[in-house]
């Protein structure tokens, strides 16, 4: 079974897909980790990204590999545990440039379905009702007010160690959403049969009683 769970960044989905998954005892997919990764080699290796046929190498040659560790997901690349290096701002302002890419969707698409084929799963994304999985069991968009947006990612840079001014955050999901919204391949949308959940006033525990009742309802009907 697959629950799908897509939306704007900031608006509660990794938080939610985790522990949902967590609580319904399915294997937590968080896709944008993957894209994170693919902009993280691309930075170090100071990768030309109009080079296509290096950009295919590059792929192939690429382990990426998720670890639960208590009640952490880590992420590895090629090994190296990446879980802190993808969500620092040098990658996150260049991860929707690098996911535009057909190459990079098509090489990582694949890799998500072979993921979930023989697992119960929650995945994360922009583009799992639409694309990736859109005869999923279940579907949730996940929105939120832009305010509370900028404070949730302002929290989670915090424990980074970065700081950050609302304002400049405001600005950068912004352009994230745009480039994300709007870009030919993929683009984020809500799949007509998702279901959406505004999280903007839902502490985090009640997006996932939500989310999690809403799966027990279908299981239960079937
Ligand atoms: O969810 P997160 O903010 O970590 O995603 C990082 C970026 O990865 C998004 O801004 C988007 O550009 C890309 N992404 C995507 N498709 C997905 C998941 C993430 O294009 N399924």
């Amino acid at each position: 079974m697959i629950v799908a769970i897509d939306g704007p960044a900031a608006t509660g989905k990794s938080t939610s897909a985790k522990l949902v998954a967590q609580k319904l005892g399915f294997t937590y997919l968080d896709t944008g980790a993957m894209y994170r990764c693919v902009t993280l080699s691309v930075l170090e290796q100071n990768f030309d990204l109009n080079d296509k046929k290096s950009l295919i190498f590059l792929l192939d040659s690429m382990e990426i590999k998720f670890k639960k560790s208590g009640s952490k997901t880590l992420v590895f690349l090629n090994r190296k545990d990446v879980s802190n290096d993808i969500r620092k701002t040098a990658v996150t302002s260049h991860v929707s440039a690098v996911s535009s890419i057909k190459e990079v969707r098509d090489f990582l698409v694949k890799n998500q379905r072979k993921i979930a084929k023989s697992n119960n799963c929650v995945v994360e994304g922009r583009d799992i009702g639409t694309i990736v999985f859109p005869e999923a069991e279940i579907k949730f968009f996940l929105v939120a007010d832009m305010s509370i947006r900028a404070k949730r990612r302002q929290l989670e840079l915090l424990k980074l160690g970065e700081k950050k001014s609302l304002d400049v955050l405001i600005k950068e999901i912004q352009k994230r959403d745009d480039l994300d919204s709007n870009r030919e391949n993929s683009p984020l949308t809500k799949a007509n049969d998702a279901i959406k959940v505004d999280t903007t006033n839902m502490t985090i525990n009640s997006q996932i009683e939500y989310i999690v009742n809403r799966v027990k309802l279908i299981t239960i009907g079937n």
